[in-house]
């Protein structure tokens, strides 16, 4: 980045020719000898090769306490000196947790091998005899300075992107917020995520999640880099960039100045939908066009110790409301969002006691033939009214459930109560009934999980081949292979697997092929853009083709219009859920359509 420029810890870590003159006059040698005309002769020398920061010091009681000032790039010491000697230094050095990785290059007049050897025993980067050959000294120090710049970058960068790391920018910000000039609110952090990479990973293997990573690494630089002239207005006018880091994974992380709060900061305002623009154009993985969501939460640095921590929980929790918009993409922190996730936790000691207190409860969604409108079976979706936090909505508990591993608890009874329930109704005269029932990827990992399906099977007398399990794409495309076997082993019972969202993750046709599933249920968000009769909604119309190629039958959700179940039946989808025909109703609201066919909405 050439931001770096600003940086005092960036740059200095490059081997190129022009880099190492760079790092040679950087570099701050310390020269500990009790006689000083030795270390001005090899001042003299250094300073010809390019070095030009000197401490010398000829007082060897004092090395410590000078070492620990000055933090020198490299010591040059000597061995045989009165009071404190060479290696008594060493030692201390080596033992100081401050100083312990500095590169010292002892220098002795003394022929004696032993000593040389208890030099390199105690910790010496390097030997040299003295009198030294000054040329010999400069190539060795050229050497130990590059080679621990190169330390540095291993230990400061990523090796895929070479950008900073997350050790780097954590430093990076406490050298910032702990210089005077600094001003507290003066330094924003953009937390960026790329949502769901985990999929793209398993979906299309770890190293073109690499690849991907690196290029939209690249666009992230080239936008503080200013490659084309849309891009260089953002530091042109004035933008601050101290770095663009990689923090793990697929997390970035910018810290720029900021004039004003991040939300009314001009800079700021201009920069992040640049940032967001950077993933409106596809990327190129095996000749197919992968798109990529990013969601980015801004927090602000103060001068206070343990800000670096604080400001990426903050952003963070910015970040997980980035739902709210999803139009722009990002989020500023604001301290109500830490509410917010003290009411997630206030849920999920709630839940504890749900079960027992019996607040949840199942209502049931007619699943109906497209060409017949008959009734054929129900999804049971889950609701929890709880005495103080009021009615909970699926789409905000169940995610604090699956955190939390009490889905596992919660996923069983709503397969026992939901199969108990078709049972009944089977029993009451529907025996061609089908339940479908909402299964997260926790509960399919669960060991005991393929047991306690079939036990439930066993408990209400319900028949496999009339249980549906919907798993979202984005839980089976996240761990393919693994999902896989276990769905396998539900489909050796005689149980249906749905895909469910399907169009909303990154499902590869190749692995469609493979995966042992029997339907597909096509996102809501596809079915609410069909809003003419003479619609074409080409994503609807490529699932439903496509499923039928692989023998699997089609349920489009949502369905709210005529004209919209008109479009869906032209097609030849076999069923449809949605307010077109019931919202979700209690099971005696659902008895009631089976049985007397009147419709009442819960
Ligand atoms: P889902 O499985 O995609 O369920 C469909 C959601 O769409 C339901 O929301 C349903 O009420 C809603 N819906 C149905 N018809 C229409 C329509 O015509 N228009 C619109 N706009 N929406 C319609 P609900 O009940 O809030 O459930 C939300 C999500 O919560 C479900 O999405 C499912 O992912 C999850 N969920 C619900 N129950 C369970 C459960 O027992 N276990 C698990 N793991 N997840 C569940
Ligand atoms: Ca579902
Ligand atoms: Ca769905």
């Amino acid at each position: 980045m050439k931001s770096a420029v600003n940086n005092p810890i960036i740059d200095g870590a490059g081997t190129r020719d022009s880099d190492t003159q760079k790092l040679m006059a950087k570099a701050k040698v310390m020269m500990v000898d009790d006689e000083p005309i030795n270390m001005d002769v090899l001042q003299l020398h250094l300073v010809a090769e390019g070095y030009d920061r000197f401490v010398a010091l000829s007082d060897s009681t004092k090395a410590m306490s000078v070492l620990r000032m000055e933090q020198p790039s490299v010591l040059l010491l000597d061995l045989i000196m009165p009071e404190v000697s060479g290696f008594d230094i060493l030692e201390m050095v080596r033992a100081d947790d401050d100083l312990k990785q500095l590169p010292v290059i002892v220098l002795t007049a003394s022929n004696d091998k032993s000593m040389k050897l208890r030099a390199l025993q105690l910790g010496a980067t390097d030997f040299l005899r003295k009198p030294v050959d000054t040329s010999e000294l400069a190539l060795r120090m050229k050497n130990t300075i590059v080679a621990r710049a190169y330390e540095q970058r291993l230990m400061h960068y990523d090796a895929l992107t070479n950008l900073p790391n997350r050790q780097y920018f954590s430093l990076l910000v406490r050298k910032i917020t702990q210089t005077t000039e600094f001003k507290s609110g003066s330094l924003a952090l953009i937390l960026i995520n790329i949502d769901r990479f985990k999929t793209i990973n398993s979906t299309f293997g770890s190293s073109r999640g690499d690849d991907i990573l690196w290029a939209f690494s690249q666009r992230l630089q080239a936008i503080f880099e200013g490659v084309n002239s849309h891009q260089a207005s953002w530091k042109k006018s004035g933008g601050v960039v101290y770095s663009l880091s990689r923090l793990g994974g697929a997390w970035f992380g910018v810290l720029i100045q900021v004039a004003d709060k991040p939300e009314r900061d001009p800079q700021m305002l201009k920069l992040l939908p640049m940032l967001a623009d950077s993933v409106k154009q596809p990327f190129m993985v095996d000749l197919q066009d992968v798109y990529l969501n990013i969601r980015m939460g801004i927090s602000v640095l103060d001068g206070s110790s343990g800000n670096v921590e604080r400001s990426l929980t903050s952003a963070e929790s910015a970040m997980s409301f980035a739902h709210q918009n999803p139009a722009a993409g990002y989020t500023f922190y604001k301290p109500e969002m830490i509410r917010s996730t003290q009411r997630s936790l206030k849920m999920e000691n709630a839940m504890r006691g749900a079960l027992e207190n019996q607040e949840l409860l199942l209502l049931f969604q007619p699943k109906v033939i497209v060409d017949t409108d008959h009734v054929s079976g129900a999804e049971a979706l889950l609701r929890w009214n709880h005495a103080d936090l009021g009615d909970i909505s699926p789409v905000e508990f169940i995610p604090v459930a699956e955190a939390s591993g009490m889905i596992v608890g919660i996923g069983h009874w709503v397969l026992k109560s939901a199969c108990q329930q078709a049972a009944d109704w089977r029993k009451a005269g529907r025996m061609d009934f089908q339940m479908a029932v909402n299964v997260s990827i926790r509960q399919l990992h669960e060991p005991g999980f393929l047991q306690s399906v079939s036990d439930v099977l066993a408990d209400t007398g319900f028949p496999a081949e009339s249980l549906i399990l919907e798993l979202t794409e984005n839980m089976i495309m996240e761990n393919v292979d693994t999902n896989t076997e276990q769905l396998s082993e539900l489909r050796k019972l005689g149980i249906k697997i749905s895909i469910d969202d399907f169009g909303t993750g990154y499902s590869s046709l190749s692995y469609l092929q493979k995966l042992p599933v029997d339907q597909l249920k096509i996102d809501r968000s596809f079915i609410s853009e069909i809003e003419s009769s003479e619609a074409t909604a080409p994503i609807v119309k490529a699932v439903v083709s496509l499923a039928h190629d692989l023998n699997l039958s089609v349920v489009a959700e949502g369905v709210e219009q005529a004209v919209q179940l008109d479009y869906i039946q032209s097609l030849g989808c076999e069923e449809y859920q949605g307010y077109y025909k019931s919202c979700p109703l209690t099971a005696s609201e659902f008895y009631q359509l089976l049985f007397d066919r009147t419709r009442k909405c819960a």
